[in-house]
């Protein structure tokens, strides 16, 4: 009786020194000179919430997936995640590219998540920095093979592009596909279901610094940081110096303005009310 007792109580003072190590070093775990805190305060967050958000991120280190949530998958497409909390992704198009190290370098620096939406041809044509994308654990999507209008495809085309991109994925990952952006943000019904029947959700975005036209990297942070709302689903694209020059700021923007910066599937985990 008293060795189970003082069991308890060893297992009750082991819950708490954990809970305390958490509390008091939420970022120890990342590595890197940052110069912002990685997470907004803690006193504003339940400990609850706090705690179920540690584990989303550990199965996501792991390479667990956290479940879209039913409204995600029933969604046709979506411009934006949840705007219940404080939480906005970031998403790069039209890799992989020369560039594709730095802008892992950045978010590495920052332990920050990103989605990347590759385009067939250029995993083709850049196979390792495809793969660095994926061992580094950042989510990609399918962002078609060639980049072409897919609206003014047949839909045998607009399949065959998808096979194709598919596979020119499946050549770098084994990691599950989930997301298909429609180059130029141009989709129809077709295209919809045709990704669709390949288990992939549509994911476009609502905010976008044309980072591709706009040379100024404070411009491009300002677009974003001042933009950014609940939920936001932010476009960046691979290939230009101002938009690594950009990220920086971006993320340490967001962060300012209270804002986490998680995984697509973590994003989209929650139900769009
Ligand atoms: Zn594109």
């Amino acid at each position: 009786m008293q060795v189970q007792m003082k069991f308890e109580r060893y297992i009750a003072t082991l819950i708490i020194a954990v809970l305390f190590s958490m509390l008091a070093f939420p970022g120890k775990s990342s590595v890197g000179q940052t110069a912002v805190s990685k997470l907004p305060p803690l006193l504003h967050r339940d400990l609850h919430d706090y705690l179920v958000e540690q584990e989303i991120r550990q199965q996501v280190r792991l390479n667990i997936l956290p479940q879209l949530s039913q409204s995600v998958m029933a969604a046709r497409f979506l411009r934006h995640g949840p705007e219940g909390k404080k939480r906005v992704s970031i998403t790069f198009d039209d890799g992989p590219f020369l560039f594709t190290e730095k802008y892992i370098s950045v978010l590495k620096e920052y332990d920050v998540d990103a989605a990347f939406f590759l385009i067939g041809v250029q995993i083709d044509k850049y196979p390792d920095e495809a793969k660095k994308i994926a061992e580094s654990g950042y989510e990609i999507g399918v962002h078609s093979y060639g980049h072409r209008q897919l609206t003014a495809m047949s839909r045998s085309s607009i399949e065959n592009d998808f096979e194709k991109s598919l596979s020119a994925v499946k050549r770098i990952t084994d990691s599950e596909i989930r997301f298909f952006r429609p180059p130029f943000g141009e989709f129809n019904d077709t295209v919809i279901d045709i990704a669709k029947k390949y288990n992939l959700t549509t994911v476009l975005w609502c905010v976008d610094p044309r980072d591709w036209q706009e040379t100024d990297p404070d411009v491009i942070a300002r677009h974003v940081i001042d933009r950014a709302t609940n939920g936001a689903i932010i476009l960046l694209h691979e290939g230009r110096e101002s938009g690594i020059e950009a990220l920086p700021q971006i993320i340490e923007g967001l962060w300012e303005r209270g804002f986490e910066i998680v995984s697509l599937s973590e994003l989209l985990s929650e139900e769009i009310v």
